[in-house]
């Protein structure tokens, strides 16, 4: 029990620095959220907000459940997963018959290919464009289409890899025009930008609540066209409430309080999106100037970007840390997030992350390369 009691005292090691890394500068609690993850930390609380009701029939959740998150989502319905994988589980293996044949993008993420290995699907994949760009072009879902008669197509809206938005909205209009349906990976997008399934024409779309919606988690968020409430929201025989492809209720926890305390701000951050996206492209210009190449799509419509470092490469050749220089200098400079180890290529996000600390970023980068020039 040594090693355990430790946690008691465990600290963080990137607090208190700019933390650059993409799947955390989404899922960062607000002030409210804090609040009730500590008000909301022992296990059931929640049942405390309206004692004697299951949480559904609670007003407050009812309300956030039925209301709220569908506008937010621009869907018929919403519901709460174990995180954006399980929902991408739960349509699969709602919708499709084991053995049929699901198209998928090629910048797909891990999770896709595990739900539907689980769900005992085929998967066909439509390739990306390759260095530079890695762009999957929608057009090319049609031929694809035609080909395999998929029980459903599915696009990663912005993929995790290089953080490309596809025509989604035209993806939308093959769907329709094969009658299949679409599911839409936002694990990324939403509670970052706006996303209306409506607008788009996906049966489905899926977020992150960690992620993106400046949530504990584990929580994922599922908007679904009602043609699929049937088949989707299927009841059990005996529990005739309960619905069993999630388990009876999935909300449960710190999770869906620190989600509801956040959801007010995240309402309103997705507004300044434009914001966000302006100052990703900046930022890809000045890293650019330093000769790091960006990859993805330009310019770029995304907080997640990825980049190409060769110079950073040269130098861990002959830098006593070896590929673990840049971690380390990084760190000294008050900057965490890129991957230790990593010095051809990384990830990294901008979001919520301010132009002056951006600055800093760019600045540490700058010093970095002149300082190991110079030896
Ligand atoms: C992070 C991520 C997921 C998995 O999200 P969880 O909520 O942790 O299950 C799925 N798809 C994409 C594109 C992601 O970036």
């Amino acid at each position: 029990m040594q090693n355990l009691k430790k946690f008691e005292n465990l600290e963080r090691k990137n607090k208190g620095l700019i933390n650059l890394n993409p799947i955390q500068t989404g899922g960062k609690l607000t002030k409210a959220a804090k609040k009730a993850l500590v008000e909301f930390g022992d296990g059931y609380s929640v049942y405390d907000i309206s004692p004697g009701l299951e949480l559904m029939e609670m007003p407050l959740i009812k309300k956030f459940i039925q209301e709220d998150l569908p506008n937010f989502l621009g869907a018929d319905i919403a519901r709460l997963t174990f995180g954006a994988r399980e929902g991408i589980f739960n349509v699969m293996h709602s919708i499709i018959k084991p053995g049929d044949i699901i198209l998928v993008d090629g910048n797909r993420h891990y999770t896709t290919i595990t739900a539907a290995e689980r769900a005992g699907l085929k998967i066909v994949e439509v390739p990306n464009s390759e260095e530079p760009e890695y762009k999957i072009n929608v057009e090319d879902y049609k031929n694809l289409i035609k080909k395999h008669k998929p029980a459903m197509i599915l696009l990663t809206y912005p993929d995790g890899n290089y953080g490309n938005l596809p025509d989604a909205k035209k993806l939308g209009e093959i769907a329709a025009e094969f009658k299949t349906p679409y599911l839409l990976n936002c694990a990324y997008s939403i509670g970052r930008m706006p996303i209306s399934a409506k607008d788009i024409g996906a049966d489905f779309v899926i977020g992150s609540c960690h992620k993106s919606m400046a949530c504990s988690g584990i929580l994922g968020i599922l908007g679904i066209n009602k043609k699929w409430e049937k088949t989707l929201l299927r009841k059990s025989k005996i529990y005739s409430e309960k619905e069993i492809e999630f388990l009876g209720s999935e909300l449960r926890g710190t999770a869906i309080a620190t989600l509801m305390a956040s959801f007010p701000e995240v309402s309103e951050r997705i507004q300044k999106w434009i914001e966000e996206v302006e100052k990703a492209q900046w930022f890809s210009k000045e890293m650019e100037k330093l000769g790091l190449k960006q990859l993805g799509e330009k310019p770029h419509q995304h907080d997640l970007m990825c980049f190409k470092t060769e110079p950073f490469y040269e130098i861990s050749k002959k830098h006593s840390k070896g590929r673990f220089f840049l971690y380390s200098e990084l760190k000294k400079r008050g900057i965490a997030g890129i991957m230790p180890g990593l010095t051809k290529m990384f990830k990294l996000s901008t979001f919520e992350i301010s132009k002056e600390e951006l600055e800093k970023v760019i600045g540490a980068f700058k010093e970095i390369l002149e300082m190991n020039n110079e030896k």
